[in-house]
C-alpha cells in the first residue's frame, strides 16, 4: 500500500505536468471507490485550472481555479498516472481527466479502496478525511517533543502509535518498522516508558526514513508506481522490514518477524531495545 514517500514522489513527478492544465472533461468510469462519486460530484471540475498540487498524510490535494480541490487518496492498490490522451482505456480505470494538453490524468484503482472527491479548498481544515490527521512529520514543526506530546497520556507499543493517523500523519508499517530500527527502539516499548532523548532519536530517524525513501523514488513492494508509471528503488534499501532471518545490517544477528496489533512487525533483539 502506498505511503507518505510514495504519495510525496507521486506528487512531485505529477505537479510539473499538471499544474496550468485545463480539465476538460471529467469521466466517471465506474461507480464506487470507497466514496460514491456521485455524492460529491467530480463534473464540477470541468472547466479549470490546476493551480496548485499538495499532499496531506498520504492525500493528494489538487487546488483547482474557483477555490476546488480534488482530494485523491490511493487507498491499497490505487494508481494515478498522467497518460497520453490516445491511450487505451485500462481494466479497473474508474475515472479520467481529460486535460487540455490532450493527456489523460486517470485513476485506477483493483481493490477499490481509494478515494477521490472535489470539496470547497476553503473548507478543507473541516474535511472529514482530513480534519483529525496528525502532525506532518515532513513539516518544519516536527521534532521529539512533538512526538511525545501526541503521545501524551497513552501506553501500548510505540509502533502501534507510529502507525495511528490521528497521532502521526502518514507513517505505514514500512516505514514504522524502519524508523524504529534505526532509532534502536523495540517496536513493543510502551510509549508511556520513552525518554525525551529516544523521542528524539526516533524522531530524527523518522525524518531521514521517509526522506531516503523520496530520494529512492518511493517503495515499489506490490503496485506503487509514480505519475509517469515509474517504479520505486527504495525497497532495496531496506534493513529489516521483510527481510525475516536475514542478517541485520548492524550486528548480523537474524531479523525477527512477529505480530503486533494484527500487523507483521520486524525488527532487530540485539540493536534495539
Ligand atoms: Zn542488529
Amino acid at each position: 500500500m502506498p505511503e507518505l514517500p510514495e504519495v510525496e514522489v507521486l506528487r512531485r513527478s505529477l505537479e510539473p505536468r499538471l499544474v496550468g492544465r485545463r480539465v476538460e472533461r471529467v469521466e466517471g468510469l465506474a461507480p464506487a471507490l470507497r466514496e460514491p462519486l456521485a455524492r460529491r460530484p467530480l463534473a464540477a471540475l470541468a472547466g479549470r485550472r490546476f493551480v496548485a498540487l499538495g499532499r496531506r498524510a498520504k492525500y493528494l490535494l489538487a487546488d483547482l481555479e474557483g477555490g476546488r480541490t480534488l482530494v485523491v487518496h490511493l487507498g491499497m492498490s490505487g494508481r494515478l498516472t498522467l497518460v497520453p490522451g490516445g491511450s487505451p482505456r485500462e481494466v479497473h480505470e474508474h475515472l479520467a481527466f481529460h486535460l487540455d494538453s490532450g493527456e489523460r490524468l486517470r485513476l485506477r484503482d483493483p481493490r477499490r479502496f481509494g478515494l477521490a472527491y472535489a470539496a470547497p479548498t476553503a473548507a478543507l481544515a473541516s474535511d472529514p478525511h482530513l480534519a483529525h490527521l496528525g502532525v506532518e512529520p515532513l513539516s518544519p514543526e516536527f521534532d521529539g517533543a512533538r512526538l511525545a506530546a501526541a503521545a501524551a497520556g497513552r501506553r501500548g507499543p510505540v509502533k502501534s502509535f507510529l502507525l495511528d493517523g490521528r497521532a502521526i500523519a502518514g507513517v505505514g508499517n514500512i516505514y514504522a518498522c524502519e524508523a524504529l530500527f534505526r532509532a534502536g527502539i523495540r517496536p513493543d516499548r510502551s510509549v508511556a516508558r520513552l525518554a525525551p532523548a529516544r523521542w528524539e532519536r526516533l524522531a530524527g530517524a523518522l525524518v531521514e526514513v521517509l526522506e531516503e525513501a523520496i530520494r529512492a523514488g518511493g517503495t515499489t513492494l506490490n503496485d506503487f508506481a509514480d505519475g509517469a508509471g515509474r517504479e520505486g528503488l527504495f525497497q532495496v534499501a531496506l534493513s529489516v522490514y521483510g527481510r525475516t532471518g536475514e542478517p541485520c545490517p548492524r550486528c548480523g544477528r537474524p531479523v525477527r518477524r512477529r505480530e503486533l496489533a494484527g500487523r507483521g512487525t520486524y525488527d532487530c533483539p540485539g540493536c534495539q531495545r
